[in-house]
């Protein structure tokens, strides 16, 4: 029996390019592309064949920085609930970034090996999952949630499995160990906090969090097992040691000054911005019943997000499309791509949420470009997604189309 699928009058975006290639034909062999290619050949062994009709077909989205475990913005009382009841919900923000065209998304901690698994294996519908396991952090650094009442160390059971749960370490080996455990656990990245942060009660968002030897130690440990460290920063200072270190990516980032950029771009650091987030935030954070210090520090940050993503972008360093979204807030996902258009061209936000996002990943000829080899991840859309990304900010009109391994997510063009 054939396994092969054609999509034919396909005008591919190519992602490494940043161009439009019309007139293309793409085929598919089980969950790979076996060829992209305008010239006329014959394809024989056809199970089934969709018509593009001249349309754009992109690569399928990347959302570098989500929590797909985070379906409440309270994450304390997240860490208290059953997995079996975080696992579910889960299973809902995962169907609905697949539906919103992201066939791939890097969770930024939280999300466990068996959701990963859960989702390759089928059982769940989403985006390819890859995980970071728990977050590691200093004692009241950004991932430890305790409330300033408790002294206890083990607040949120470490048996617990799901939820943005710290990993906390103190010291070197600490740090070492903590990593290891994330590593044995299954993660595909390593997230440390390097920083402070806005939900976190007691560490202020301009100051730093670990040693540079314990900030060492973590990017060493990740890559021991050919992974890498993701951190969370803010500010200069942070984000300067983070790199230093030998941090991949620096995960919002929204304080860095130019000089920290030209640090970042020397050290071939990537900029994950996460911009919706903290629109969202300043839209709800208030009925949310955030405090007063928490939207302070929402303000600051805030008010700088477009200004650092211009700074990074003057200075060259890769920008990659993420949201960092909680709980119903999920929804404003392909809110973003609005968002970043105020500083980025629609075609560098594309290449942000595909073929960049692949090379923060390592994950080049994979994912984020539609070449022979790659994994059949696309999206058909109307219009015109290099003028303007109207088309994935309203993904339930304008993405007629979503495949992923080669299957059909949902298809509106009626043509398969
Ligand atoms: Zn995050």
């Amino acid at each position: 029996m054939s396994r092969r699928l054609l999509i034919d009058h396909a005008t591919v975006f190519d992602s490494a390019a940043g161009a439009l290639r019309p007139n293309c034909r793409i085929v598919i062999e089980g969950d790979r592309i076996a060829a992209v290619t305008d010239e006329p050949i014959a394809v024989d062994d056809v199970a089934s064949t969709i018509d593009a009709g001249g349309r754009v077909v992109l690569p399928g989205l990347i959302d570098a920085h989500v929590h797909v475990v985070a379906s409440s913005h309270d994450l304390s009382s997240l860490a208290l609930q059953p997995t079996s009841l975080v696992t579910a919900q889960s299973s809902t923000i995962l169907r609905d970034m697949l539906h919103r065209g992201f066939t791939t998304v890097r969770d930024a901690a939280g999300a466990d090996f068996g959701l990963r698994e859960a989702v390759a294996r089928g059982l769940f519908e989403g985006p390819r999952l890859f995980i970071a396991g728990f977050p590691v952090s200093q004692t009241g650094g950004h991932a430890d949630m305790r409330p300033m009442g408790v002294r206890q160390r083990e607040f949120f059971c470490s048996c617990a499995g799901l939820g943005l749960i710290g990993a906390i370490a103190d010291g070197v080996g600490e740090v070492r160990r903590a990593v290891r455990e994330q590593v044995r656990t299954g993660a595909d990245q390593i997230k440390i906090m390097a920083g402070g942060g806005i939900a976190s009660p007691s560490d202020p968002l301009e100051g730093t969090q670990f040693s540079v030897e314990e900030l060492r130690a973590a990017c060493e440990e990740a890559e021991a097992a050919n992974l890498y460290a993701m951190a969370h920063a803010y500010s200069p200072r942070a984000v300067s040691r983070a790199v230093m270190a030998g941090v991949r990516s620096i995960e919002h980032g929204n304080l860095i000054d130019a000089a920290t950029a030209r640090l970042m771009k020397s050290h071939g650091a990537f900029l994950v911005p996460t911009l919706s987030t903290y629109a969202a935030l300043a839209d709800e954070g208030q009925r949310l019943g955030w405090s007063a210090a928490m939207l302070d520090k929402l303000a600051k940050v805030h008010a700088r997000g477009l200004e650092s993503l211009a700074i990074a972008k003057a200075e060259g360093v890769g920008i990659v499309f993420g949201t960092d979204l909680l709980g119903h807030m999920h929804a404003r996902q392909s809110g973003e791509f609005a968002i970043r258009a105020a500083v980025q061209t629609p075609v560098e936000i594309l290449q942000g949420a595909t073929i960049e996002a692949a090379r923060l990943m390592r994950q080049q000829g994979r994912i984020g470009e539609l070449v022979a080899g790659a994994f059949a991840d696309l999206l058909i859309v109307d219009g015109d997604p290099t003028r303007d990304l109207s088309m994935l900010a309203e993904p339930g009109r304008g993405v007629r189309l979503i495949l992923q391994g080669g299957r059909v997510v949902r298809d509106t063009l009626g043509t398969a």
